[in-house]
């Protein structure tokens, strides 16, 4: 299929794709949009059934990065890159070292990081290649945490200032004593887990593993419910942190939280499902500006001149950001899901 034409291209300013057969490396890098500044957006290895696949995730998720740049108020397009092969048996150093070579050949307009299937190590060989590889640096915490370069904590902390900015617009009240659901006690649940407990919110957790149920159970006095259960579990605020697409024409109507305000990707299974959610009165978190505090990390990880303090503010930004979306979809009575859309494309496109 060419390109073009396909499905999923939305006038995207670059996209290269790259054999080399020594090294067994088959690669896609989609840029998308650059008006704000470079595209940032990770290298993720997938056993994509063909090449049309592979095409197909990184148009989509490029541009995806330019929304999600353009709402964190970052210098930075959107841009992906795409690796055909299973990461657990095909993965060499080699072909991380041509994917390096791959990245570099387009001289900074495009800089990778970790994605699935893609590990810190794997970052480290194809920086020997290229200049534009992000979140190999860490450099900032929180609360004590030692920086690794995973995200996962400033994701988290993202999370939590955009969860208690929802909270303070759709129900008009502090962290304390209200009821939150968390569906997935991982890397971002768990941490969300800890700030929520911090300011007082009575917390409900599942998993389908019990680790992270347990430990939430025992530490932060949280009470575990079934997977099953969570979605509908009479809760003032719902925060999905596991899988993508579980607010969808089955679970919506079953939803008491009157607040969405989660981790994870793609939450809505289709944006038309954001129109049923301001229907029924559920104030809607866009899940790429309430999770963008990974990118932001990663953005200061980059600057010679950053901080932890301002990390930390700029992620912040959130809160503000999600309230100016509230306040636009109250007044134009737009579902939260567009008017972000639609605000996104107002700051990229108007800096070209
Ligand atoms: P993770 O894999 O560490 O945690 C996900 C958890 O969800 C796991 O513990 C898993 O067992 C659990 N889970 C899976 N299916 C479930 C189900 N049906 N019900 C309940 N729990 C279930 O991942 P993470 O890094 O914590 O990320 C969570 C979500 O946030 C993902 O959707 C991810 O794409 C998104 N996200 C993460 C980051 C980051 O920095 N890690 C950044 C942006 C977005």
């Amino acid at each position: 299929m060419s390109v073009f034409q396909h499905p999923e291209f939305d006038s995207h300013e670059h996209v290269a794709f790259y054999n080399d057969d020594k090294a067994g490396l088959q690669a896609i890098i989609a840029v998308h949009n650059t008006n704000l500044g470079p595209a940032l957006g990770g290298c993720r290895m997938w056993t994509y059934a063909d090449s049309n696949e592979a095409l197909n995730d990184v148009l989509r998720l490029s541009k995806g990065m330019t929304y999600k740049a353009a709402m964190a108020n970052l210098a930075l397009g959107g841009g992906k890159s795409v690796i055909i092969g299973n990461p657990r048996t095909q993965k060499t150093p080699e072909m991380m070292s041509a994917m390096g070579e791959f990245v570099a050949s387009l001289g900074g307009k495009y800089f990778t990081a970790e994605d699935s299937g893609i590990a810190v190590s794997d970052l480290k060989i194809m920086s020997q290649h290229s200049d534009y590889i992000a979140g190999i640096h860490a450099k900032y915490h929180y609360a004590g945490e030692q920086a690794d370069g995973n995200p996962a904590p400033s994701t988290a902390y993202g999370v939590f200032v955009g969860l208690k900015s929802s909270v303070e617009f759709g129900l008009n009240q502090s962290l304390k004593g209200v009821r939150v659901g968390i569906q997935g006690m991982g890397h971002v649940g768990y941490r969300l887990a800890e700030h929520l407990h911090r300011e007082g919110a009575e917390l409900f957790v599942a998993d389908i593993f019990p680790e992270g149920v347990d430990k939430a159970v025992s530490n932060l006095g949280a009470t575990a419910v079934s997977p099953e259960e969570i979605m509908s579990l009479d809760v003032d605020v719902l925060a999905p942190c596991a899988l993508g697409a579980t607010v969808n024409e089955q679970s919506i109507d079953a939803i008491k939280a009157k607040v969405i305000a989660g981790a994870a990707n793609n939450q809505l299974s289709t944006e038309s499902i954001g129109e049923k959610l301001l229907e029924r009165g559920i104030l809607y978190a866009p899940d790429y500006v309430i999770n963008a505090g990974g990118v932001i990390d990663i953005f200061h990880q980059r600057m010679e001149t950053s901080s932890n303090d301002a990390m930390r503010a700029h992620i912040e930004e959130i809160g503000s950001t999600l309230k100016d979306i509230y306040t636009r979809s109250t007044q134009t009575k737009q579902a939260t899901n567009r008017v972000a859309n639609v605000m996104a494309e107002e700051r990229f496109s108007n800096k070209a």
